[in-house]
């Protein structure tokens, strides 16, 4: 076991937080620094399974994060002009009965703050803004963290959690060429009572186009319809979660979809239609050094079509501390905890590209075709909804 050692974390996003309060509570010694001037998260919903609702639950979040929570009742597939159903899977009782968690669907602000509460009320202080990591620099000794503002820290153990643009994984292992996957996603949220008539079941929705997909579920008590459409198209946004584009621009590439999707876009409000380029990045096998390593999107990023990428930062959390409980030196969890997250998190990147193919088939007679020979529900139940970051075996 690594005794109680001086970590800093890279990172207050979902990742870094939840990983500081894993690691706080197994009584090491967190910082966490920040780019940011001032905490927080953009305003769009997120979708927690059961295998990320293990960890929130460890932190000791869930119950405050239920007060504020949707439980959907289940996950549906349709056709994206004619609402055709397609096809289904339970979500509610279903999943927590069979994975011993709930699926919440939260808004992402909400969810932030009370980590960002609970891991202040670990250690008070212990996250520093205004701090951007522009380097570090790594002894058999210690590691050093240095900030653009040239002010420096040390440690025992560096954690990227500086999401997708890392700098943390560039020193270490070189740029990555992000590419544009030609597909880029809207997101939008409208007040659920604009839309009452046209979306009445708590369920995720999933309708599906050639070339396109859009989402819609409620979040924040029911109070709220947390809103997104992946459309193939030139690149116009950047890969950011805060480019807006005209509210004119996604009303056109809703052109021919169903009318509960047209409605949902004519609630949007017009100056809050923001375009998302996706972007694809070949995952690294090798993300860690002796004293440094790195957790969520910095080191596995995703595209969003298995809504995962949150969820393998909060796996990822877990997992390192126990690699930290198991084995006896800071190297040695580093690499138990990258050869035990390797795999996993590259199928959620594969799967995830996957379903892009899935629900973007060229007609409606493949969509069909490709459904009547998968089972979404069964399968993701079997890999991806089962794990649970706690128990699984480390090898
Ligand atoms: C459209 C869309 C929908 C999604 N839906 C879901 C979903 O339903 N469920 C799900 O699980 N996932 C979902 N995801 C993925 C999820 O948003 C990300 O995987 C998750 O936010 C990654 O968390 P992170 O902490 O690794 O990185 P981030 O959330 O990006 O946090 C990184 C943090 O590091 C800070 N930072 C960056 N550089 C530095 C630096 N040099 N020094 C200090 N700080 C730095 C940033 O300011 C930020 O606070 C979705 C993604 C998209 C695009």
């Amino acid at each position: 076991m690594v005794e109680k050692c001086k970590i800093m974390i890279a990172g207050a996003g979902l990742g870094g937080m939840a990983a500081a309060a894993c690691l706080l509570m197994d009584g090491h010694d967190v910082e966490v620094f920040e780019q940011a001037r001032e905490l927080g998260e953009i305003g769009a919903g997120i979708q927690i399974s059961a295998n990320a609702m293990h960890v929130l639950r460890h932190i000791g979040v869930d119950a405050e994060l239920a007060e504020q929570a949707v439980r959907p009742e289940a996950y549906t597939f349709c056709m994206g002009d004619t609402g055709e159903f397609v096809q289904s899977f339970a979500l509610s009782v279903e999943h927590e009965q069979a994975h011993g968690a709930p699926y919440f669907h939260v808004h992402r602000a909400d969810l932030h703050a009370i980590l960002v509460r609970r891991v202040l009320a670990l250690k008070p202080g212990c996250i520093h803004l205004g701090r951007r990591l522009a380097s570090y620099e790594e002894t058999s000794d210690g590691v050093t963290a240095v900030f653009s503002d040239g002010l420096r820290a040390t440690g025992d153990l560096l954690v990227g959690a500086d999401g997708l643009k890392s700098i943390v994984r560039q020193q270490m292992r070189g740029s990555d060429n992000p590419v544009y996957t030609g597909d880029s996603v809207w997101r939008a949220m409208v007040p659920a009572s604009k839309v009452a008539k046209e979306f009445d079941i708590v369920e995720q929705k999933l309708w599906m186009m050639p070339g396109g997909h859009a989402i819609a579920y409620f979040i924040r008590n029911c109070t709220i319809v947390n809103f997104g459409l992946v459309k193939k198209k030139p690149k116009t946004g950047e890969e950011s979660w805060t480019t807006r584009r005209p509210w004119e621009e996604l009303k056109a590439d809703v052109e021919g979809w169903h009318p509960a999707v047209q409605a949902i876009v004519d609630a949007a409000d017009k100056d809050a239609c923001f375009l998302w380029a996706l972007h694809i990045r070949e995952p690294k096998s090798d993300w860690s050094t002796d004293r440094v390593t790195a957790l969520g999107d910095s080191v596995h990023a995703t595209l969003p079509y298995l809504a995962q990428g949150a969820a393998m930062a909060f796996e990822d959390a877990a997992v390192l501390t126990r690699a930290l409980r198991q084995e006896a030196s800071i190297a040695g969890a580093l690499q138990c905890y990258q050869r035990n997250r390797y795999e996993r998190t590259g199928r959620v990147v594969r799967e995830s590209s996957e379903n892009g193919r899935v629900f973007h088939q060229p007609s409606r007679e493949a969509l069909r075709e490709v459904f009547a020979n998968r089972n979404m529900g069964r399968e993701r139940s079997n890999w991806l909804f089962s794990y649970n970051p706690w128990t699984v075996e480390l090898t």
